[in-house]
């Protein structure tokens, strides 16, 4: 049957100081599944991955992990659950070499050889490149070596801050392939995009945050395009 929901925010408050800047977010992830969360600059989407991942305190409401309650949780708890958050920007080691950005990951427990494997099988052009410095790969490059180290972790649910940032069209809907693969070998992705793109491609549902408030959720083809284009007329 239908996977159960692995994460959940609900009803979540988040502030930076005394300004509140989401007002009771309601977002879930299933295993083997990919959510998008769209919205325009501001709107709190990389405020409620942070929640997701336990990096910022939850103000009011839940954030619940395989139907336990971890709000509060530390967020070395929840990475050691399965929870792992690719930042915007990617978090490379610009300067280390991508085998060295890649055997930073043995913390995990996985010996040298085998996180070299799990990353050159899926992404073989890390291969032909481990000797290069991270930061003169492409950036679709580095968001592979991003989502390899991702991987080496044996990710439960996976939470991508902006992927597309600064990267061509085609790159883009290439990377939301490998996505999707991941995914489909059953891990739970919450994917945070401002404008509606090539996500939507592999996207099994769409959240829409404006000024910090779901403003509308469903299924991708269910007229979200026309939702996206008023919300985002009205925000701006
Ligand atoms: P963007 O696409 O621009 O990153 P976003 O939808 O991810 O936007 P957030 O980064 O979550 O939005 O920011 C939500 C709100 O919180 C914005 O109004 C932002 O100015 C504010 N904010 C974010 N980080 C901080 C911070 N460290 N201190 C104070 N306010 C912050």
């Amino acid at each position: 049957g239908e996977p159960a929901d692995i994460l959940e925010l609900r009803g979540v408050h988040a502030a930076y100081g005394r300004i509140t800047v989401l007002h009771g977010v309601d977002v879930a992830v299933r295993p083997g599944r990919v959510v998008a969360l769209l919205g325009p600059n501001g709107a709190g989407k990389t405020t409620t991955l942070r929640v997701a991942a336990g990096a910022h305190p939850v103000h009011a409401g839940r954030l619940v992990l395989g139907g336990r309650d971890a709000t509060g949780a530390d967020p070395r708890d929840l990475a050691r659950a399965g929870v792992c958050l690719i930042p915007e920007g990617r978090g490379v080691f610009p300067n280390l070499s991508v085998r060295d950005n890649l055997l930073m990951m043995t913390f995990t427990g996985r010996r040298r050889e085998e996180i070299e494997e799990i990353a050159y099988a899926r992404f073989p052009i890390l291969g032909q490149r481990r000797s290069q410095a991270a930061g003169t790969l492409s950036g679709g490059e580095q968001q592979m070596l991003a989502l390899a180290r991702a991987l080496t972790t044996d990710p439960a649910v996976l939470l991508l801050d902006e992927l597309s940032m600064g990267l061509a069209p085609l790159v883009v809907a290439r990377l939301y392939e490998l996505v999707a693969e991941i995914a489909a070998q059953g891990v739970a992705v919450l994917v945070v995009e401002q404008f509606a793109s090539a996500v939507l491609g592999i996207a099994d549902h769409a959240a829409v945050l404006v000024r910090g408030r779901i403003a509308w959720q469903g299924s991708p083809e269910g007229g979200l395009r026309d939702e996206l284009s008023a919300l985002y007329m009205g925000s701006t």
